[in-house]
């Protein structure tokens, strides 16, 4: 039996045969979404596709890591609620210190990016930063590493790879689901309510939500083969790179007859 800080990892003997049980680890998953969706407003303009970077952005260094041999997961074939990923050593990427440490990176990156391409007259360029985006972006990076600390186990460091915390909402997986496509819907409303759009970008934008919470139904209750550790931190890194895609080409939808609007 191991259990502890690398998850609650149980081998238990059950009518002769040796089970393995993985308690730990689906990630907060469609609910990182909901705080790219509710941070992008009229005022600080900050594309949705950045914010989408933004919240993961914890994860996509994560990823990279794991592909790096740097961080390390236990891919672990078992009846489980959702994932199957036990992350036991993600210092780096998921500790608070680190944590912390990225948002302000990221904070850092956005601030001289804008800065270097000032008062663009184009409608969709960076012209509109706000001096406040930065922060935005900042909290957005760190939101990640809260809503993770809600859904996981004790599996985040708080620093190095020791002081490990962690709610383990995914414990409990309808709530954890039901928490998530919260989230999500909360998230959408105040991206609808708080930015002025033509009625097909709002649609386009209410069908991305309704994939997201399919994608998030097959994440938490479908059950999937295991694939190897590096297989699934590319997964991380394509599909959440889809769903980036999706968020630009959303905000793209309408913009000519938006522009011409007096
Ligand atoms: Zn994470």
């Amino acid at each position: 039996m191991r259990d502890g800080c690398s998850g609650a990892f149980v081998k238990r003997r059950e009518k002769g045969v040796w089970h393995k049980r993985l308690y730990v680890q689906t990630k907060m998953f469609v609910g990182h979404y909901s705080v790219a969706f509710a941070c992008r407003t009229e005022r600080n303009k900050i594309p949705l596709w950045v914010l989408f970077v933004a919240v993961q952005f914890l994860d996509y260094i994560w990823a990279t890591l794991v592909l790096l041999g740097i961080e390390k997961l236990r891919v672990i074939k078992g009846f489980t609620a959702g994932s199957m990923l036990d992350s036991y050593f993600h210092p780096y990427s998921h500790s608070l210190i680190t944590a912390v440490i990225w948002s302000v990176v990221a904070a850092f990156v956005y601030r001289t990016v804008c800065s270097r391409h000032p008062f663009d007259s184009a409608q969709d360029r960076l012209s509109h930063y706000s001096k406040s985006a930065p922060l935005i972006i900042g909290l957005a990076v760190f939101s990640h590493w809260i809503l993770d600390l809600v859904a996981h186990p004790r599996d985040l460091p708080i620093y190095d790879n020791a002081a490990k915390v962690g709610f383990g909402l995914w414990n409990y997986r309808d709530p954890e689901f039901a928490l998530e496509i919260a989230l999500l819907a909360g998230g959408i409303a105040l991206y609808l309510t708080r930015n002025a759009m033509p009625a097909i970008r709002k649609g386009a934008v209410i069908a991305f939500g309704i994939a997201l919470v399919i994608v998030q139904i097959g994440d938490t209750y479908v059950p999937r083969t295991p694939l190897s550790d590096k297989a699934t931190a590319m997964g991380v890194w394509i599909f959440y790179t889809l769903f980036v895609i999706v968020a630009f080409a959303i905000e793209k939808i309408g913009r000519r007859g938006q522009t011409n609007a007096p």
